[in-house]
Formats: C-alpha cells, sequence, structure tokens
C-alpha cells in the first residue's frame, strides 16, 4: 500500500483529485481537516485543550466548538493559531499514523491518501512514499472560490497569501497535478 500526500493551496482542488482517487482507483482517502474536527468534537482527545484555550465563547449551543468562530479568532491572531495547531497537529499525526497502520494491516487498498494544505510545513513527507502536489494557476483558483464559495476576490487572495508560495511546494513534491483546466481522471492513473 502505498502512502501518498497530497496538498496544494486553497482552491487548488485537492479534495476534487482525492474523490476521483476513492471513486476511480480505491484509494483510501482522508482529509486531515476532517480528523481535526473529529478530534475535536466533545469527549474527544482534543476538545478540552481547545475549550481551555480559548474559553466558551468558542462553543455553540449544542456544546461544540464552533469552527467559523475559532476560524475568526486564530486568522488574525498567529500566537493564538500556534497555540491551537500545537494541540491539533500531534494529534491529527498520532491519528493518521494509526490509521495507516490499520489499513497495512488490512491490506485492502492500493494506496492511502491524505490530503492537507499543510502537509510538507507539518513534515507529513517524513511518512508519505510520495508527496502530490495539486496546481491550478492563481486566477483560476479565484474565480472557482468565488464561484463555489462565494468569496471575494481579497478573501481568496488574503488566504492565498498566508500558504506556502507555489515555489515551495515545488521543493517537495514527487508529482504534480495540474487541475488548471479540466481534470480527467486518467491523469491520475499511478498503479
Ligand atoms: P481547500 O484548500 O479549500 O480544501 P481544495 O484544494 O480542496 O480547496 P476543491 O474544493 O477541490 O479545492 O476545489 C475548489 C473548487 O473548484 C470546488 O468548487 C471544485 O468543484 C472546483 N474545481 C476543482 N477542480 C476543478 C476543475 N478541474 N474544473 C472545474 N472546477 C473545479
Amino acid at each position: 500500500m502505498k502512502i501518498i500526500g497530497l496538498t496544494g493551496g486553497i482552491g487548488s482542488g485537492k479534495s476534487t483529485v482525492l474523490r476521483l482517487l476513492e471513486e476511480h482507483f480505491h484509494c483510501y482517502t482522508i482529509q486531515l481537516d476532517e480528523v481535526a474536527h473529529e478530534l475535536t468534537k466533545p469527549g474527544n482527545v482534543c476538545y478540552d485543550p481547545v475549550r481551555a484555550l480559548f474559553g466558551d465563547e468558542i462553543l455553540a449551543e449544542n456544546g461544540e466548538i464552533d469552527r467559523k468562530k475559532l476560524a475568526g479568532i486564530v486568522f488574525s491572531d498567529k500566537e493564538k493559531l500556534d497555540k491551537l495547531n500545537w494541540i491539533v497537529h500531534p494529534a491529527v499525526k498520532q491519528e493518521i499514523l494509526a490509521r495507516i497502520s490499520e489499513q497495512k494491516g488490512k491490506n485492502r487498498y492500493p494506496a492511502f491518501v491524505m490530503e492537507a494544505a499543510l502537509l510538507i510545513e507539518d513534515h507529513y513527507d517524513e511518512i508519505c512514499d510520495e508527496i502530490w502536489y495539486v496546481y491550478a494557476d492563481p486566477e483560476t483558483r479565484i474565480r472557482r472560490l468565488m464561484d463555489s464559495r462565494g468569496y471575494s476576490r481579497e478573501k481568496a487572495l488574503a488566504v492565498m497569501e498566508n500558504q506556502m508560495p507555489d515555489a515551495e511546494y515545488r521543493k517537495h513534491y514527487q508529482r504534480i497535478i495540474d487541475n488548471s483546466g479540466e481534470l480527467c481522471y486518467t491523469d491520475l492513473r499511478f498503479l
């Protein structure tokens, strides 16, 4: 079972490629954001530390952590973002390692594919056999984010500028998927 890390900037098409890998190539797929979301639910390992760090004002009425409120706080507060990441990132990596080990034991999938924008920064290259970089030119990404998520041009640009630049991603990939145009599943053939 090949371990693949799928990365790229916001709106480049990571989730779209991940879905194709699941549907057409029967890969085990997992989004690190989803794992983080799961681990910060009440009763799970990150809930109490995150709640202690930010206070009850980040809770929704049902007691869950309100991700929009949290994102609103950390987007403009780098120190708080770092503290949040120190809690959540190691727990996510531990969970990913456990799932890899579980899937290796079962040997049911040709590849285990994890998806996140921050794979390189968080050193997931150390546990992946290959890093795949999903690229789309900036204008295309902005247009897709405006069309599909109702982002303003300024919001899309602000998030993009906060992420690693294209040149940095390019130092680390074993494979690049150009998703600037139409994406065809045959582009993803890998076995
Ligand atoms: P994020 O970093 O926010 O998770 P992402 O990299 O996972 O974003 P997607 O959500 O896959 O990006 O794609 C962003 C938007 O662009 C979605 O609405 C998706 O449907 C659309 N999209 C992705 N690839 C293509 C394509 N080749 N042609 C047209 N639209 C596309």
